[in-house]
């Protein structure tokens, strides 16, 4: 069992506990007033403000549909399908990073192949007749509704399996029932010995359903519309190839925070289940009923631009992944890299070596791929041009999520490598913006 969990809290306590509280009691509501407001009060923040003022709060339960059988099934079937597809398509076995517990877990790398079977599968059923993508569109309240509740009740149970039954020896309570719910307990939570339980979450259910849903938005509007939009596939387009490269690069995923450094529980899993169909594809689900005709050349201008970003977040994640994997000896942008021995001990008092590369795109800033990252998100809602805020709520999440997320792993990196990281933030000042910030 590892230490209390309130040591990896990077904010003051007062500051963790109010926006655990707030993030545990806001989001729920937030999905449907998002899901309201881009399909039925015309993507206006303004409309739904009137009607929340004119009707209260016996209105706003009025607007949030019910779980429904309808939706249980869809998401059922959909998430039996995907672990099916984890459990049973093959793959080469991948090594995890050695966890703070000296463990090391491991996967089947077979997500390209259940992106590709989900998607052809998606679009088999709709073009032979057998599933029309527009049931998921039409009833998308009751299912983000039933994910909700259904979501929790799965953190409840990811709670109870720390508690009762950990996977292995990275798990652990802080002693505070709202931490270990929100942050989890288990690092890498199984359910026997193979279906490990955060890939299902959060790439083959998260993940999984943006592509699903971005395809979805698409269809439906070319059945409402008799065609789709030039704004719709720009989007389309680069969601999808942006679901792809995450896909493409899932065993080096599995090497990031979300995996090796946040537990299960509410703030990672309950995300990926719930905000990730919702929040992250909300573009998409603003322009289905909000069709703009860019014109061919800014469409394509949009769409190179996009496409450059992507990639160039890609490349990032893979120059680290690359560089670790041969022990720093490949080249970066053709040079030999520079880089950092830095060494460490785990929690059960092992001494281990690692390498910190500070050149490349890891030498313009500490955490620069989040640059692209951010850009890419933006040009994926652009088409929507900008009559109304809402489409970019997505954006301006992951900004405010990805600055977080630079100063957490910061702190956690510096308690980790201690001198090494100094050396690495006195060669690499800047956390993300090259000579901003
Ligand atoms: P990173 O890929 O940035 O991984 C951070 C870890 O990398 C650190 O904890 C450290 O781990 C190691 N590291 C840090 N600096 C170096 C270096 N100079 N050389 C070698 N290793 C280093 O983590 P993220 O999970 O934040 O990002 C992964 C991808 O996911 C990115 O493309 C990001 O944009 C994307 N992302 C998308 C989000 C979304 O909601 N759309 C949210 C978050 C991320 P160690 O302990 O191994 O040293």
């Amino acid at each position: 069992m590892v230490e209390s969990k309130n040591s990896d809290t990077v904010h003051s306590p007062i500051v963790t506990y109010a926006s655990m509280l707030s993030l545990l009691t806001l989001c729920p509501p937030f999905v449907i007033l998002l899901w309201y407001t881009m399909t039925v009060a015309d993507g206006s923040v303004f409309n739904t403000f009137e009607y929340l003022n004119n009707n209260g709060l016996q209105g706003f339960l009025n607007l949030w549909p019910k779980p429904t059988l309808l939706a249980c099934k869809i998401i059922a079937v959909y998430a039996a399908f995907e672990a099916a597809l984890q459990l049973l398509l093959p793959g080469p076995t991948v090594y995890g990073p050695i966890s703070p517990a000296g463990n090391r877990p491991v996967y089947k790398a077979n997500g390209v192949a259940a992106y590709l079977v989900t998607l052809l599968t998606y679009v088999a059923l709709w073009w032979f007749g057998i599933f029309n993508p527009t049931i998921v569109y039409d009833h998308l309240g009751e299912i983000y509704s039933t994910l909700i509740f259904g979501s929790l009740i799965f953190c409840i149970f990811l709670y109870i399996k720390g508690h009762l039954a950990p996977s292995s020896t990275d798990s652990g309570s802080s002693g505070n029932i709202i931490i270990d719910f929100y942050w989890g307990m288990e690092l890498y939570p199984r359910i026997g010995k193979y279906f490990d339980i955060k890939v299902f979450t959060n790439c083959r259910f998260g993940m999984m359903s943006w592509a699903v849903l971005a395809l979805t938005y698409c269809i439906k509007q070319y059945e409402e519309n008799g065609k789709v939009a030039d704004s719709m596939l720009v989007n389309t387009t680069l969601m999808l190839v942006y679901v792809t490269k995450f896909f493409w690069w899932e065993a080096g995923y599995w090497n990031t925070m979300d995996i090796a450094h946040d537990r299960a529980g509410f703030y990672i899993c309950w995300g990926c289940l719930v905000w990730v169909p919702s929040i992250y594809t909300s573009p998409g689900m603003y322009l289905v009923n909000h069709p703009v005709n860019l014109g061919t050349q800014l469409a394509l201008f949009i769409l190179v631009a996009g496409i450059l970003c992507i990639y160039i977040n890609y490349d990032c994640d893979r120059q680290r992944q690359e560089f670790r994997r041969t022990n720093g000896k490949g080249l970066v942008w053709g040079k030999a890299p520079s880089k950092i021995e830095a060494s460490y001990t785990t929690t059960s008092g092992e001494t281990k070596r690692s390498l910190l590369l500070t050149s490349g795109w890891w030498g313009l800033a500490r955490h620069f791929h989040y640059v692209p990252e951010i850009l890419a998100a933006f040009f994926w809602t652009v088409p929507a041009l900008f009559n109304h805020f809402l489409p970019y709520f997505y954006v301006i999440f992951l900004t405010i999520l990805l600055f977080d997320r630079a100063k957490r792993d910061d702190d956690r990196c510096r308690t980790k490598y201690g001198k090494y990281w100094k050396l690495y933030c006195d060669r690499v000042p800047y956390r993300i913006i090259p000579g901003i910030y």
